[in-house]
């Protein structure tokens, strides 16, 4: 099949977070397997333009309809890792994709939805009829809404829409100049069944369009599906979800093995595989050494991920005086779009980072992240919601184990040492209910427990860890289906 992905992100060129890995990660896999996949990104001026082959301009004359004018775009075409992208850059007097950084400005909502416009037009322009359009999270919702409602007029009437649902925590709600902005007439779109919000009846949501107007919609683990339907996870789109429950599922993310391998990592000190596990220790080491840290027979502890809400900042905090009093070593990074919480993860670091046991880095270092996923003994992601969730998975295939809160994708990936109901040699992990003090200490008192204790059992959770299967083979299995289930 021929699929265009539509995408704000793709690793690692335009990265913030999960979204990217995913996107990269299932486009390779998608081609692997003999589909022709391409991509479609802004060309933003912060692409890490060092990791992207063969850039050229492909398409000048691209004018895109904004409000009651045009802008013009240029079109450039290059190689990420072997995948086709195309990234489209507008000359607009707004400078839309020209901003040091990917999210976070006052127009978001305004730089999307003309991105949303630019890509069908780009298609249409160069006869691009996918079978396949794969769009992702509220900044591609309107690409369906597009598609059916005008481009399919146009001519566009072979492509089929996947939708995919990356985190309910931002739907991209706004009023209705968005639509006069790609040119839809609102009031025909302001309708309960349509694009209106479920909680603000004069706002629109865009999200909730991708949901209704694609063929089919998946998030990305079966649990965040369930949880989304049915309680307040879903951030005001239940009722949209279970409403259209008929072309929705939840599919469990994958890694990309081939940037994630302890095995080949370019990142790390010291290579290893599950035969040679003992080797993890010289990673340990190494990490040492770079973050300051003492050598010591002491438990590593690491955090890698955005520090935000979501995240679970609160039990964060708590839980790195509670390893430091409980003999373990403490590793953070992380970065944050909000001053607030920067400013209180600044103020921690003045205040502990002379420990000897601990080293907080406040930025984004994606190879600092490598060593730190191979140099952890634990790791920790205690998660007020989470939709699938990289960094646990992640951590297994490089052996260290997780320490994770009981939602979402965690849920579906990590099971408990003691309590679950799988059998002994699927256990890979930790696993906490309550999201509190009392329950992040519950699991990380057991963990640290059987590092000190029970070495050899700790090794062998290594080991299970290790041997989990979270590739891309089964998730681009059950899109290939879905997409010949649309198709058909
Ligand atoms: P989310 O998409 O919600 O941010 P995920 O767990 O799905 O969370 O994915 C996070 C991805 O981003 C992982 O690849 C993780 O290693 C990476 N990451 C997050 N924060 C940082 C950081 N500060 N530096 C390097 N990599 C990071």
């Amino acid at each position: 099949m021929f699929i265009i992905m539509i995408s704000p992100e793709c690793a690692p060129v335009a990265k913030v977070g999960g979204l990217g890995d995913v996107i990269h990660g299932l486009s390779a896999q998608l081609a692997l397997n003999g589909h022709n996949v391409e991509l479609i990104l802004p060309k933003y001026d912060c692409l890490r333009y060092d990791r992207i082959q063969g850039l050229k301009n492909v398409y000048q004359g691209l004018w895109v309809p904004y409000y009651n004018q045009s802008i013009h775009c240029d079109v450039f075409w290059g190689s990420v890792d072997g995948l086709s992208c195309f990234f489209i850059e507008p000359h607009s007097a707004q400078h839309f994709f020209d901003r040091r950084a990917i999210y976070g400005q006052n127009d978001d909502i305004e730089r999307f939805a003309f991105f949303c416009r630019a890509a069908l037009e780009f298609m249409l322009r160069t006869h691009k009829h996918p079978d396949i359009i794969h769009c992702h999270d509220w900044q591609t919702g309107l690409v369906p809404v597009l598609l059916f409602e005008m481009y399919s007029h146009l001519g566009m009437r072979h492509p089929r829409v996947c939708y995919t649902l990356h985190n309910l925590g931002h739907q991209g709600v706004t009023g209705e100049q968005v639509l006069r902005e790609v040119g839809l007439h609102p009031p025909f779109f302001a309708r309960p069944d349509r694009l209106q919000d479920n909680h603000n009846r004069s706002a629109l949501n865009l999200m909730k369009g991708g949901i209704v107007f694609s063929n089919f919609v998946t998030t990305v683990s079966p649990r965040y599906a369930q949880e989304i339907m049915n309680s307040d996870l879903g951030m005001g789109l239940q009722p949209t979800l279970r409403a259209h429950n008929q072309k929705f599922g939840g599919v469990l993310n994958g890694l990309d093995y081939n940037v994630w391998n302890p095995e080949s990592d370019p990142h790390i000190a010291c290579r290893y595989t599950i035969g040679t596990l003992g080797d993890k220790s010289k990673n340990k080491t190494a990490l040492r050494k770079r973050l300051w840290l003492r050598e010591a027979s002491k438990p590593l502890v690491a955090v890698v991920g955005r520090l935000d809400h979501q995240k679970g900042v609160e039990l964060i905090a708590q839980s790195i005086p509670y390893c430091l009093e409980h003999g373990c070593q403490y590793v953070l990074l992380g970065s944050s779009p909000s001053p607030q919480i920067t400013h209180r993860f600044e103020l921690l670091k003045r205040l502990i980072n002379d420990h000897p046991d601990c080293h907080l880095e406040l930025g984004y270092d994606e190879e600092l992240a490598h060593l730190i996923y191979a140099g952890a003994d634990l790791m920790l992601v205690p998660s007020v919601y989470e939709p699938c969730g990289l960094t646990q998975m992640i951590a297994m295939r490089y052996g260290t184990v997780p320490v994770v809160r009981n939602t979402g994708g965690l849920a579906d990936t990590v099971f408990d040492v003691d309590y679950a109901t799988t059998p002994n040699e699927n256990r890979n992990g930790y696993v906490f209910n309550d999201y509190n003090q009392a329950g992040l200490e519950s699991a990380l008192r057991r963990a640290i427990g059987l590092w000190f204790n029970y070495p050899d059992r700790f090794r062998e959770l290594m080991a299970n860890a290790m041997r989990c299967d979270y590739s891309w083979n089964q998730p681009a299995k059950h899109y290939s289906n879905i997409y010949q289930h649309i198709r058909a």
